[in-house]
């Protein structure tokens, strides 16, 4: 029997923002079996706890964030990323911001975090969504796509028309049932283009948003000095965002997603109609 995890001890991660540029403080706590990833605010004088489903996710814009009522919890999906990658099914989460923090722009420094704290199993049956039929969304020339696969297999297509994106793979396919989440996907961080930061200062996104945290693109060429941590860090990326994503059916996937041009928004759509589908999925144990 596949079990279900949560961390061993609970583990603190101090970042900044990358909309606010502020410093945020993220602390995880071990959960109790069939809990899920529960997110808490603890700035506001009242708590407000928000679990990780797509029922709460309110805004998809730039980022994924839950929201309740007037409050608000984004740039969740590196995080909720982590988690599906390293299979930790509960989780409590405090933050004392509106967002999350950036880190580096991957979910590396989440992966490290928790793999130290270490990974309890707990005794109850880990439940996991079976894809049983195709679904697919679109939006435009993007599309979105679950299908029957036996794994947990990612395949994404970005497609730029940009001199830097003709430079390196545009197309990854992985499975993470026998590949290395940590490896091959967690350091893949987010990017950007330098003539879109002037705009999203405007728009009051963006203040934290540096090399640190960000491989940032020009008119033809990437101008981190370290340059990529993988040939296909971009698409990679991609990957990740919809791992991310999709953990907002709150269970890990058994099944084949493939995003061509897919952001958060087609990503929860998919999630959206995957679940008022009945008869494509079953919820299994393994
Ligand atoms: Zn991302």
């Amino acid at each position: 029997m596949v079990k279900q995890q949560t961390l061993s001890k609970k583990l603190q991660i101090i970042g900044i923002g990358v909309h606010t540029g502020e410093k945020i403080k993220l602390t995880l706590h071990p959960a109790a079996i069939d809990q899920g990833i529960v997110f808490c605010r603890t700035d506001l004088a009242n708590p407000v706890m928000i679990p990780a489903i797509t029922e709460n996710v309110g805004d998809t814009t730039l980022s994924t964030a839950l929201t309740k009522d007037d409050v608000r919890i984004s740039t969740i999906e590196h995080l909720m990323a982590a988690l599906a990658g390293l299979r930790i099914d509960n989780v409590y989460i405090e933050v004392d911001a509106q967002e999350i923090p950036i880190m580096d722009g991957s979910s590396a420094v989440f992966v490290a975090k928790i793999l130290a704290a270490g990974i309890e199993e707990q005794n109850t049956a880990k439940k996991v969504i079976k894809i049983k039929k195709k679904i697919e969304v679109s939006e435009n020339d993007k599309t979105a796509v679950l299908e029957p696969f036996d794994g947990m297999k990612f395949t994404f297509t970005i497609d730029y028309d940009h001199p830097v994106f003709h430079k390196y793979p545009n197309t990854v396919t992985i499975d993470l049932a026998k590949a290395s989440f940590s490896e091959e996907i967690s350091k893949a961080r987010t990017f950007g283009f330098v003539k879109e930061v002037d705009y999203l200062r405007s728009k009051n996104l963006a203040f934290g948003a540096s090399l640190e945290n960000t491989i940032a693109i020009d008119n033809n060429k990437i101008i981190n000095e370290d340059g990529l941590r993988y040939q296909d860090e971009f698409v990679k990326h991609k990957i990740l965002d919809a791992l991310g994503d999709l953990y907002l059916l709150g269970h890990n996937i058994v099944g084949s997603f493939t995003g061509y041009k897919s952001g958060h928004s087609l990503n929860d759509k998919l999630v959206k109609k995957l679940l008022a589908t009945q008869d494509v999925w079953e919820l299994i144990t393994l």
